[in-house]
């Protein structure tokens, strides 16, 4: 079994089994989430048989490394991880800003100069046909454990704790749709975010999702401190429908209905996405169109520039309608950014992820 699909309570569990002492369930959990151990080796407060034990039974390290590919600015770095069933993953981490600029090493999100956000999936392939989502064409191949989803993160947090430097954000916009795999993504929020361990805050974790109504409802009520954001991409059903075939199942109205509720309930603002795609969602008709659906409701647009993608032949708008889009959004009161673009080079944009070998 992989070590990070447990809990506190279970990995206690499991050593009381092996009739080892309580306390070293506790030095196993800081020398994987503190010091970020990943080999039974450098655990050298453990005796050497309960190392032992630790090798012959858990798995501390999921992946085989199959590439990395860095962007030609240095920024942005793509790993492909091949899972144990030879299942394909990828994660992405953006640099933004260098770290000397920020005096605290976990800069607060908006606007801090320097963040290293990671980019992480929650599935290997979608079911949900985005069309012009590289994972989307991919098909659907599995969940990820909830352990596989920590494993991301480690393993980008071992990689820059060797530069002293550390995660600041993550977005769970990599492979798959998150609330498509509820349960496992929460228990790896969870998992990161426990006090004893890695310590990552709510705050900083970004959950995207496709609009899953019973899921955005369902995380509405636990009130979760994690940021929500929406895929929305169209104002109205029939040509959100062509692009996101879960919008013949949920309605933007039913969605939009959702996002009140989640915002009545948490006092969150929520971000939506909109890709642009240019003569398609992209004019200052739509945008209006679009603020009127949203009004009143706390709440953002992230608008990016739409992302090549083999699958799909849409393009993206430029650099002047897409300032015009924002412009039509911000006069009717709503707060819209135009995101940069990320990683294009090395097909590591949103989107672009579909774990090919060659991508
Ligand atoms: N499944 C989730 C999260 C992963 S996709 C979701 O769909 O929300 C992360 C974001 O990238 C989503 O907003 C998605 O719609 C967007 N996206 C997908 N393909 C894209 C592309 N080719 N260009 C730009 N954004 C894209
Ligand atoms: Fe899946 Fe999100 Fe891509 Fe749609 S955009 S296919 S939900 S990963």
């Amino acid at each position: 079994m992989l070590i990070y699909e447990l809990d506190q309570t279970s990995l206690s569990n499991l050593l009381k089994e092996w009739n080892e002492p309580t306390y070293r369930a506790k030095q196993i959990w800081q020398g994987l989430y503190q010091h970020l151990y990943d080999s039974p080796e450098q655990f050298t407060n453990l005796p050497k048989s309960l190392r032992q034990k630790l090798a012959e039974n858990l798995i501390l390290s999921p992946f085989k490394v199959k590439t990395h590919l860095d962007s030609s600015d240095g920024s942005t770095r793509k790993t492909l991880f091949e899972l144990p069933d030879k299942n394909l993953i990828e994660a992405v981490l953006m640099r933004y800003g260098d770290p000397a600029d920020s005096p605290h090493p976990y800069p607060s999100g908006r606007g801090a100069k320097s963040r290293r956000t990671l980019c992480i999936s929650t599935q290997a392939g979608c079911a949900m046909g985005c069309v012009f989502c590289a994972t989307g064409q991919m098909g659907f191949k599995r969940h990820l454990t909830s352990g596989e989803i920590v494993a991301q993160v480690m393993y980008y947090a071992r990689m820059l704790k060797e530069e002293n430097e550390v995660v600041t954000n993550i977005v769970l916009m990599g492979m798959g749709e998150p609330f498509h795999n509820y349960d496992n993504t929460m228990t790896a929020i969870d998992r990161l975010n426990d006090r004893d361990g890695y310590n990552f805050g709510a705050r900083r974790f970004t959950i995207s999702t496709v609009g899953l109504v019973p899921q955005i409802r369902r995380f509405a009520d636990e009130k979760r401190q994690v940021n929500l954001a929406i895929s929305l991409h169209a104002a109205d059903d029939e040509s959100r429908a062509a692009m996101l075939p879960v919008n013949k199942k949920y309605k933007i109205d039913d969605v939009i209905e959702a996002c009140r509720y989640y915002v009545e309930k948490t006092h969150r603002r929520i971000t939506f996405e909109w890709a642009l795609i240019n003569g398609v969602n992209d004019t200052p008709e739509v945008a209006q169109k679009l603020a009127a659906r949203l009004k009143g409701l706390l709440c953002h647009v992230n608008a990016i520039p739409l992302n090549p993608t083999l699958g799909y032949s849409g393009q993206a708008t430029s650099r002047e309608r897409a300032a015009a889009f924002k412009e039509s959004l911000e006069q009717a009161g709503i707060p819209c950014t135009i995101r940069m673009r990320r990683g294009i080079d090395i097909q590591a944009g949103c989107g672009q992820l579909a774990g090919a070998v060659s991508s």
